[in-house]
C-alpha cells in the first residue's frame, strides 16, 4: 500500500495498516515526518512518482483538495491503471469533479474518526465512487475502522461525513453557547458538563422520528412538542443570554425559522418542518 500525506491523520493510517500486516510506502511533503513510520517498518519513497508506482492502492490524505491535485499532479503516468482512494476531507462537489482528473480506479472516503480512533471499532470510514475498488480494496481498509460504501456517486462519501460533521458542530455551537451562559452566572463547566451530556444523548433519540416526518414531508405524525410552544421557550434563550451578557449569535438563527413556521400556520406541527424552509435555499 502508499500513503500519501503524513499528517496526524495519515500517519495514523500508515500505523494501522502496519499493525495490520501490510506492507507500506509513504510519501509526505515535509520527508521528516516519514521517519517514525520508518523506524516502526514503512518504506519511505522521495518522489511522489516512485511512491505510486510501489503500489496498486494509493492512499492519499492530504489537507484539502487542492493540495491532493499539486502533489497527484507530479506523479507523471506512475498514477495510471492504480486504485486511488482520497480520503481527505472536501465537498461532494470537489469529491464529483476529482473522480475524473486522473486514469484511475477512483474511491472518496470521509474518515469518521480521529487520529486515535483509526484501527479501533469505534472509527467508520464512508466510501464512494467505484464498486470494484472498494470491494477488491475492502480487506485492506478496513484495517482504518468499519468500512461504509455509500453508492457509485463519488460525491456521496463527502455528502454522508459533512451530513454528520453538521450535526456534530451544531451540537457543538449548542455546547458552547450552554457553556457560555452558565460559566457566565459562576456554575463550573466541569459541574455542568455531565448533565449536558445526559441530555443531549437522550435527545438525540428525536432524529428517527423527524427523519420520518422530513421523509413523507408530514412533520403532524410523531409530534411530541409543538413548535409554537418550542418557539415560544426559544425566545427565553435569547433573553437569557441578554441577561447574563453572552452573544446569542451561536444560536440566534434558529428563532426566526422556528417563528416563520408558526407564522405559516404549522405551530401545530413539529420543528422537523423547518426542514422545508432550509430547502428553499438563502432568502
Ligand atoms: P495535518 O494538518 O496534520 O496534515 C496535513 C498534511 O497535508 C501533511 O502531510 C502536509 O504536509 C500535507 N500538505 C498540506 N498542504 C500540502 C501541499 N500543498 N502539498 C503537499 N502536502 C501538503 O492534517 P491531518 O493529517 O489531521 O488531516 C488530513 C486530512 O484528513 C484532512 O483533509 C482532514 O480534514 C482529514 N481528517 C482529519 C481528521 C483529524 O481529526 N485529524 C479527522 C477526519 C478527517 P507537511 O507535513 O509537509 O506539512
Amino acid at each position: 500500500m502508499t500513503v500519501l500525506g503524513l499528517g496526524d491523520m495519515g500517519s495514523a493510517l500508515v500505523r494501522a495498516l502496519l499493525k495490520a500486516g501490510y506492507p507500506t510506502t509513504v510519501w509526505n511533503r515535509t520527508a521528516d515526518k516519514a521517519k517514525p513510520l520508518v523506524a516502526e517498518g514503512a518504506t519511505h519513497a522521495t518522489t511522489v512518482a516512485e511512491a505510486v508506482a510501489a503500489s496498486r492502492l494509493v492512499i492519499a490524505c492530504l489537507f484539502d483538495y487542492k493540495s491532493v491535485t499539486d502533489v497527484l499532479d507530479t506523479a507523471g503516468d506512475a498514477l495510471t491503471g492504480r486504485v486511488l482512494v482520497n480520503l481527505t476531507n472536501g465537498t461532494p462537489g470537489q469529491a464529483r469533479e476529482f473522480a475524473g482528473r486522473y486514469d484511475v480506479d477512483y474511491l472518496d472516503g470521509g474518515i469518521m474518526a480521529v487520529p486515535p480512533m483509526i484501527g479501533t471499532p469505534a472509527a467508520f470510514v464512508f466510501y464512494s465512487g467505484s464498486r470494484s475498488a472498494y470491494d477488491t480494496n475492502k480487506q485492506v481498509l478496513e484495517a482504518f475502522g468499519e468500512s461504509l460504501y455509500v453508492g457509485t456517486d463519488a460525491g456521496f462519501a463527502a455528502l454522508h461525513d459533512i451530513g454528520l460533521l453538521s450535526g456534530m458542530y451544531g451540537m457543538f455551537a449548542g455546547g458552547l453557547h450552554a457553556l457560555a451562559l452558565v460559566t457566565s452566572a459562576g456554575v463550573p463547566a466541569t459541574t455542568f458538563a455531565p448533565l449536558l451530556k445526559r441530555y443531549i444523548t437522550s435527545m438525540a433519540g428525536y432524529v428517527d422520528g423527524m427523519a420520518e416526518q422530513i421523509d413523507k414531508q408530514d412533520y403532524t405524525i410523531n409530534v411530541t412538542s409543538n413548535i409554537a410552544m418550542q418557539s415560544a421557550g426559544y425566545a427565553n434563550l435569547m433573553l437569557s443570554a441578554e441577561e447574563v451578557g453572552i452573544s446569542p449569535e451561536l444560536l440566534a438563527p434558529l428563532a426566526p425559522l422556528m417563528a416563520r413556521r408558526v407564522a405559516d400556520g404549522h405551530g401545530h406541527e413539529d420543528i422537523g418542518g423547518v426542514v422545508e424552509l432550509l430547502k428553499k435555499g438563502k432568502k
